[in-house]
């Protein structure tokens, strides 16, 4: 692959970019198939590997979020009346033509929002996929025919909301927006999406892909603001009948609570604190690497991290220090760089969150076995680089041990007994993800049995794949997303009752007259 190269805070090859992909340098909401200029505050995109603003756009507000509604509502009847494969065929077109656009689409991702290229490479062409999956599911959402006993033929109809809400956070912007998108739609909905402020670019570039490939405008709207303006006025507008959340726990229960002011429905997909568990008959080469994948890809800010790191004590010292000597060793760098395997932190107040909860974790008794600190390590910049951190000693019951970190930074834990390894595991009000490294089966499969987990690998870590269902137990959320099951999310059952019996009208016991 090319490298490419990008001058001071990237804001001139943004803007290339951006009039690649959107046919304009300006940038706002994407509504009805044109750029609108927003009615809210300034909003400004720092880049995360300088520090510095690139680019400044404004709130949408609640009177663009009522014109995209508008036209989500006119789209997505059309889109509806469409035929299953013709819907299908449409969302394959989608995943070429991105396929196509997927170097610009990795470049503006990893520019806005400090993502080394290698992974927004990996991320552009999962999107891809998730285009591909959901528009051979088109035509085989298929309904029941149910034996009830009377005379009726019973059929099930899994039918569209309408349109539905998303609103997605930064950490993987164009990912979690193809992963809620081609969902959507493939069910026949209509989509008001609001990125994170901080990441609006690369979704914004992808829904103007969709219609290059043929989706009707207004189909997919994205509004791009903040959370308590724009997102709350898309939960509230009336023609939002479901939302979709992913993100933060905290956030994630106040989407939650204003849907239900609406009585309507919502998926939530939030954070974590997985545990990730190591026991002495593990290949450890496999299980080292598996640990530094598990938490420093995507500089830790990944809903699946593999934050806890929980070692039997028999391999404990050795563990603690392949993973410490490996974290030393890994690429820190600038995102454009194709040789950086850890980027900055995207943004000022988690950067302070990250560095907040070592120090909370070294004040309680944690041993800093490698990083710990934030600064210019890649030569002098203003980014939010902190190096790959790992803390030994720590206790469950520490901050650094409870809190989402979202950070480059593993807590290693020790333990002894099995029932001990799952109890911790299982002391966290989270339940995204886990896993175990063990050759003895029967063990990986009690491990996998017991862990509260919406996701657990055996002898892998970050296995994801947009077939297999995704959502968290606990705090983590709720609902489901990829997969068949992430489909249903974005449809409401119907039972239709046909009465077949000839004299069906006597059985009521009320005359014919
Ligand atoms: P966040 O909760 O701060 O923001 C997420 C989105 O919610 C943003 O678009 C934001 O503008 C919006 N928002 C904020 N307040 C709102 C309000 N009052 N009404 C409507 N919308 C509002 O999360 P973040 O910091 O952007 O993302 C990081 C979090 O996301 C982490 O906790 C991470 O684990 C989680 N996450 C979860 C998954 C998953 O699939 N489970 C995937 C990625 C990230």
């Amino acid at each position: 692959m090319m490298s490419f190269i990008v001058e001071g805070n990237g804001e001139q090859q943004v803007g290339i970019l951006l009039n690649e992909l959107l046919g304009t340098s300006e940038f706002g909401s994407w509504v009805d198939g044109e750029l609108v200029t927003g009615n809210g505050d300034n909003i400004d995109l720092t880049n995360p590997a300088t520090g510095q603003v690139f680019l400044t756009y404004r709130d949408a507000g609640k009177d663009i979020v009522a014109n995209a509604a508008d036209a989500a509502i006119k789209a997505q009847k059309a889109w509806w009346s469409m035929t299953a494969s013709a819907r299908g065929q449409l969302m394959w077109k989608c995943s070429m033509k991105i396929r196509e656009a997927a170097e610009s689409l990795a470049r503006l991702e990893c520019i806005s929002a400090g993502k080394p290229i290698r992974d927004c490479r990996v991320e552009v062409a999962k999107v891809a996929d998730m285009f591909e999956y959901y528009a051979g599911w088109c035509d085989k959402i298929m309904g029941e025919v149910i034996p009830v006993p009377t005379t009726h033929l019973n059929y099930t109809r899994h039918e569209p909301y309408g349109v539905v809400t998303q609103i997605t956070p930064w950490n993987p912007p164009i990912f979690t927006g193809g992963w809620q998108i081609a969902p959507a739609i493939c069910a026949g909905n209509a989509v008001l999406l609001k990125p994170s402020e901080l990441t609006p670019l690369s979704t914004t570039a992808l829904v103007n892909i969709l219609e290059q490939a043929g989706i009707p405008r207004g189909l997919v709207n994205v509004i791009n603001g903040l959370g308590h303006t724009t997102g709350s006025a898309a939960i509230a507008h009336p023609a939002t009948k479901k939302v979709v959340f992913v993100g933060s726990p905290q956030t994630g229960a106040l989407i939650a609570s204003a849907s239900a002011q609406r009585v309507i429905p919502c998926v939530l997909e939030l954070g974590g604190k997985s545990a990730n568990i190591i026991y002495p008959d593990a290949d450890l080469d496999r299980a080292v690497v598996g640990a530094q994948a598990a938490v420093f890809s995507a500089a830790g800010q990944s809903c699946v991290s593999g934050a806890r790191l929980l070692v039997h004590r028999d391999v404990y010292q050795e563990v603690v220090e392949r993973v410490a000597s490996a974290a030393g060793k890994l690429p820190v760098g600038l995102p454009w760089d194709e040789g950086t395997m850890v980027g900055p932190i995207n943004n000022q107040k988690q950067f302070n969150h990250v560095h907040s909860l070592v120090s909370d974790g070294t004040a309680e008794g944690a041993v800093v076995a490698a990083g710990g600190k934030a600064g210019d390590i890649v030569g002098g910049e203003n980014g939010y680089f902190y190096q790959p951190t790992v803390l030994a000693n720590v206790k469950n019951n520490m901050r650094v041990a409870q809190e989402e970190i979202f950070g480059p930074v593993v807590s290693v834990i020790s333990f002894e007994e099995e029932e001990e390894a799952v109890a911790i595991a299982n002391d966290s009000r989270f339940g995204l993800a886990g896993a175990v490294w063990t050759a003895d089966v029967g063990r990986a499969h009690r491990m996998a049995a017991q862990v509260n987990a919406g996701t657990f690998w055996v002898n892998s870590y970050k296995s994801i794949n947009v077939m297999s269902p995704f959502g968290g137990f606990g705090e983590s959320g709720y609902g489901r997303s990829s997969g068949y099951e992430g489909l249903l999310e974005y449809t409401q059952t119907k039972s239709v009752w046909v009465e077949t019996a000839k004299d069906a009208a006597i059985q009521f016991g009320y005359s014919i007259q």
